[in-house]
């Protein structure tokens, strides 16, 4: 797919009145909006002869003789199939009906964001804050981030691992404010007039559900907790799983077997793997009081930033730093 976006060269991690301003290789980050990206994916889709039935739902899983045959839709349809591929999103109401489920002693991560407009949302870089803060002004662990669009605004948002005692307390909304509060001056953003502001939603990551594979079925992206549990970042992952999925059912039907469905775990976690134990180390590290005080670092020395920047990002930013 060949995808124009606003190319960004360098990341600023910011910890009070600390910053650290990072290169990234030369073409390696581009933003690119939501909707260009996914009109980008079905347009690609059709070009290769895929049927996209657009504003459609589905309702219910077509179960025959135990196996997943397809689905019932909103507009009366039922979408016959011989293999599927479950892609709904971090809540899944659909994989859940096939048996997925999230296992409750991994981690996840809670994230929101909201859009400024911003008169240097055409500069090239992103800003990574490291010093997240609660209501009552205590540190937070996790980390915010501005991003610019090149088109006049911004995304901001914060990520907060629930291995954070009191996670579910947290007003996340406010700790954002809070945030671009603490770094709107360096792209002229006014806190308290977002052009929209998300709300809180948790973020499945690092492979905590399962099990992502029935006899005739794939569950891929989100549904599957594809994202990295360290940044939170999960269009890589997504359609990573998506490519993999394709692949797994076209040698499927090639073969006329469900056979090759039982690879998607071996590959899944063959490129996923290492992230995801990294993940089941590091946030519960980050979560406890004392963690907290480690990504703060990042501001302080540009080893320590160029450290949190492979370690942290190095899904969407393979090989991120000058040769
Ligand atoms: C606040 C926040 C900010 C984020 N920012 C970033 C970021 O900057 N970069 C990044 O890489 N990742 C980011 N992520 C993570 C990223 O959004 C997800 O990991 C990614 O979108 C997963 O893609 P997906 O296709 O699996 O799920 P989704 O993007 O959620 O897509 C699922 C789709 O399935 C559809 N669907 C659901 N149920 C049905 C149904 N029954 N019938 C038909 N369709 C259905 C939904 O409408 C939706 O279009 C962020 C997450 C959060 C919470």
């Amino acid at each position: 797919m060949a995808l124009d976006g606003h190319v960004v060269n360098s990341v600023r991690f910011t910890h009070r009145a600390r910053l650290i301003e990072r290169p990234l290789r030369s073409g390696s980050a581009i933003v690119v909006r939501q909707d260009e990206l996914f009109s980008s994916l079905r347009q690609r889709c059709r070009e290769l002869g895929v049927v996209v039935h657009e504003e459609t739902r589905t309702t219910s899983p077509i179960i025959d003789r135990g196996f997943l045959r397809g689905a019932a839709c909103d507009d009366a349809r039922e979408l016959l199939a011989e293999y599927s591929v479950i892609a709904d999103g971090a809540n899944s109401t659909f994989g859940r009906a096939l048996g997925t489920y999230r296992r409750r002693d991994l981690p996840y991560l809670v994230a929101v964001n909201g859009a400024w407009s911003s008169p240097s949302a055409h500069e090239p870089n992103i800003s990574v804050a490291l010093s997240l803060v609660r209501t009552d002004g205590r540190p937070l662990a996790g980390y915010g981030w501005v991003i610019p669009d090149g088109h006049g605004a911004v995304t901001a948002g914060v990520v907060v691992p629930s291995t954070v005692r009191d996670v579910e307390s947290i007003n996340l909304q406010q700790a954002l404010v809070q945030m671009v509060t603490s770094v709107g001056h360096q792209w002229g953003l006014d806190a308290d007039s977002p052009l929209e502001l998300g709300r809180e939603r948790r973020l499945p990551v690092g492979g905590s559900v399962g099990p992502i594979l029935g006899p005739t079925f794939i569950v891929a992206g989100d549904a599957a907790s594809t994202a990295d549990p360290l940044s939170g970042i999960g269009v890589t992952g997504a359609v990573l799983s998506g490519m993999l999925a394709g692949d797994v059912v076209t040698h499927a039907v090639d073969e006329g077997a469900s056979a090759p469905l039982q690879r998607y775990s071996t590959d899944l976690k063959a490129a996923l793997g290492r992230r995801q134990r990294l993940g089941r180390i590091m946030l519960p590290v980050l979560g406890h009081p004392v963690g907290r005080y480690l990504l703060p670092c990042a501001a302080q020395s540009r080893i320590a930033a160029d450290l949190l920047l492979r370690s942290t990002f190095d899904i969407s930013l393979p090989n991120p730093l000058p040769q």
